[in-house]
C-alpha cells in the first residue's frame, strides 16, 4: 500500500536499464537486452500505481553501462524543469544498476533538490520469472509520496540509499547495493518508510551556474581514473600525459590507492610528473569500505573521501565550474 498522504503529482522519468530489459527466454536473468520496455509499460505493470497522479516520460532508453554526458544533460534538464513545477512533489527515475550511483551523485551535485528525487532499478529484466523491477518501482514511488527524504536517493531491494554513499557491490544478487559505513537511510516496508537517518540536504556544488555550464558542455573536463596495484609501473599515466595536448586535454587523475591511500612508488613517480604538468591528482582508496584517513605521510595532499568513481565526477564538475 502506498501512503499518498499529500497532494501533488509524482513524475516518473525512464532512462532504460535492466528494469526495462527483456530476454528472449522467460526466466533468463542474465542473457537479456537492457532498455527495451517503455517506462509507461513499466508503470502500467504495477497495479498499486494506477490510482496516483503520475506524469510518465521517457527521457532516454540506454543500458546504463553506456551512460554518457548527453543522457545526463537530458535527464538533469528535465528533472530541473519538473522540480520547478509547484504541483510536482517528487520525481522518480528508472535507471540501470551499473552506473546508477554515478547518476545519483551527479544529480545531487548539480541540483541538491529540496524535493525527493528517487532513482530505482532492477537486477532482473522485466521478462524474468520473478522480476524485481515492479517492487522496486513501487517502493520508489512510495518513498517519493512519503516525502520525508528530500534530495537524491536510490531505492533497491527495499533499502533506501543516499546518492553520496551508495555503491553497487554485487554482480547478481537482488540486494546489490550498499552504503558502506554510513549505512542506508531507510527501509521501505509495505509502502511505509522506516527512517534510519536523514542526511544534510547540501548545496549544489556551485550555484545554478554549474547546471548551466553542465547543460552547455560538449564534454566534461577530462579526469581519468587510475588504480594502484601490485606491479604497477605508471605506464598508463605516462601514456595519458603523452596525449595531453589533444582536443580534450587531461585535467585530472583520480588515484584509487591501495588500503589507506597508499600508492605504488613507480605510479607515484608518474603521478608527480603529471602534477608537474598542471594535472590535478586526487587520492582515494580502492577499498570497498572506509575512506582515506589523512596523515602527513600520504603521497598526495589532495584526498577525497568519495569512492573513486564519484571522486572522478566531483573533480570533473569542480573543474567545469572553475572554467
Ligand atoms: N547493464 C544494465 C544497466 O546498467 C544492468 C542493470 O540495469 O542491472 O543498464
Amino acid at each position: 500500500m502506498i501512503q499518498a498522504n499529500e497532494d501533488g503529482r509524482v513524475v516518473i522519468l525512464g532512462t532504460g536499464g535492466t528494469i526495462a530489459g527483456r530476454a528472449t527466454q522467460t526466466g533468463d536473468n542474465v542473457g537479456y537486452v537492457a532498455a527495451q520496455v517503455s517506462v509507461g509499460a513499466l508503470v502500467d505493470a504495477v497495479p498499486l500505481l494506477q490510482d496516483l497522479s503520475l506524469d510518465v516520460e521517457q527521457v532516454a532508453q540506454v543500458d546504463s553501462k553506456d551512460m554518457d554526458l548527453s543522457v545526463w544533460q537530458a535527464l538533469a534538464s528535465q528533472l530541473a524543469a519538473h522540480l520547478a513545477r509547484p504541483e510536482v512533489r517528487a520525481v522518480v527515475v528508472t535507471h540501470g544498476t551499473d552506473t546508477i550511483e554515478e547518476t545519483a551523485f551527479v544529480l545531487q551535485m548539480l541540483l541538491a533538490p529540496r524535493k525527493p528525487v528517487v532513482l530505482t532499478c532492477a537486477m532482473r529484466p522485466s521478462s524474468a520469472l520473478v522480476p524485481d523491477g515492479p517492487q522496486n518501482l513501487s517502493d520508489a514511488v512510495a518513498l517519493a509520496c512519503d516525502g520525508s527524504l528530500a534530495g537524491v536517493t536510490m531505492v533497491c531491494a527495499g533499502m533506501v540509499h543516499a546518492a553520496r554513499d551508495v555503491a553497487k557491490v554485487h554482480t547478481y544478487r537482488l540486494d546489490a547495493f550498499d552504503s558502506g559505513d554510513e549505512g542506508p537511510l531507510a527501509a521501505v516496508e509495505e509502502g511505509r518508510i522506516r527512517l534510519f537517518r536523514v542526511p544534510a540536504l547540501g548545496q549544489p556544488l556551485h550555484d545554478g551556474g554549474l547546471l548551466a555550464s553542465f547543460l552547455a558542455a560538449t564534454a566534461l573536463p577530462r579526469v581519468e581514473l587510475v588504480f594502484s596495484h601490485a606491479d604497477a609501473d605508471g605506464g598508463l599515466v605516462r601514456a595519458l600525459l603523452a596525449q595531453a595536448d589533444g582536443d580534450r586535454p587531461l585535467r585530472g587523475i583520480v588515484v584509487a590507492g591501495t588500503g589507506n591511500g597508499t600508492v605504488h612508488k613507480d605510479l607515484v613517480a608518474a603521478l608527480e610528473a603529471a602534477r608537474g604538468q598542471g594535472v590535478r591528482v586526487c587520492l582515494t582508496s580502492r577499498c570497498a569500505r572506509g575512506h582515506v584517513v589523512t596523515h602527513p605521510g600520504l603521497s598526495f595532499d589532495e584526498v577525497s573521501d568519495l569512492s573513486p568513481v564519484k571522486a572522478r565526477l566531483a573533480l570533473a564538475l569542480e573543474l567545469l565550474g572553475s572554467g
